[in-house]
């Protein structure tokens, strides 16, 4: 059943059963395997509660076992709505206002987020690189410069002291890539382009010097410090639209995103733009993140660490 608002999430699953009963199907498609020791031969559902037994381990655990959703103890209906949620607000959602909608303290709220935002950077991380014609550009992320000190201040060239730098590249109608780089020098911006662009791809940026030199790619620019914007084809508004999003969502939601947190709020942003641009209805986003949440076993502990 296709859903496009959270009534009719609370309709499609009315309580914890028919959530674990989805969350197994997303998990396990061909058949229940034991996440204790990867066997599927001789697995028995348990009467009592969510539980599987297994013959060859003589291990029991649930759909839960080795997920974000193990170390909570939370309804799964919450974290449906978390998920629902995240990817259905453009501009993403606070935990403030997390909290308020589906009944927790803003702590779990957090967690809860933090948890999908780690869910959203495994979405980024299985997509492989982007190809076709892609537009590349960078900005910069962070605090405002009147809050920045003075002595500092003077010293700003181009409003890039005390921010972040960040690059992205965006397939046009597909996904977007982007990275915490120390500088706009050609080094990294070569690197960051060679690892998430199939060479042969159509590259389009503006004339920073750092594009320049670029051989495994059809290259364009245009000259935006002459002014030009656009030429034929030849444009970067869809990653400057991304920057626009990321940064309404910055200012307008997110009054803390420290360095710390901006690679997950990025690949937060990333994942919901790449929905977005697949046309996934409501329930598919969400499925998406439930489903990737399941998978995240093997590399769970890395990303706790
Ligand atoms: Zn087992």
């Amino acid at each position: 059943m296709k859903f496009d608002s959270m009534f009719d999430l609370m309709e499609t699953f009315p309580n914890e059963e028919s959530c674990v009963r989805h969350l197994e199907e997303l998990r396990w498609p061909t058949g229940v395997v034991c996440p204790l020791c990867g066997e599927s031969r001789k697995i028995y559902r348990l009467t009592r509660g969510f539980l599987f037994k297994c013959s060859d381990c003589k291990g029991q655990f649930s759909v839960r076992k080795g997920t974000i959703f193990e170390e909570s103890r939370l309804p799964l209906r919450k974290w449906f709505a978390a998920a629902w949620l995240i990817t259905s607000n453009r501009k993403g959602i606070a935990s403030t206002q997390l909290a308020r909608e589906i009944g927790v303290t803003q702590k779990t709220a957090w967690f809860m987020l933090g948890r999908l935002r780690e869910v959203a950077i495994a979405i980024g991380d299985m997509g492989g690189p982007i190809h076709g014609v892609v537009e590349a550009d960078e900005t910069y992320m962070g605090g405002k410069e009147k809050n920045k000190h003075a002595s500092k201040r003077e010293h700003a060239g181009r409003g890039a002291v005390g921010k972040q730098p960040v690059i992205g590249v965006v397939e046009r109608e597909g996904r977007v890539k982007t990275q915490l780089i120390e500088s706009p020098s050609a080094n990294e911006v070569h690197q960051f382009i060679k690892s998430n662009v199939m060479p042969g791809s159509t590259l389009y940026t503006d004339d920073h010097r750092s594009y320049l030199g670029l051989t495994d790619y059809q290259h364009a620019s245009v000259n935006h410090s002459a002014g030009q914007y656009v030429m034929g084809d030849c444009y970067t508004n869809g990653i400057e639209s991304f920057w626009a999003l990321l940064k309404r969502g910055h200012y307008g939601i997110f009054h803390n995103m420290s360095r710390k947190h901006l690679h997950r709020y990025l690949a937060e942003f990333e994942t919901r733009w790449g929905m977005a641009e697949a046309e996934l209805g409501g329930r598919a986003r969400m499925d998406a993140m439930l489903e990737s949440a399941s998978g995240l076993r093997l590399t769970y502990k890395g990303l706790i660490a």
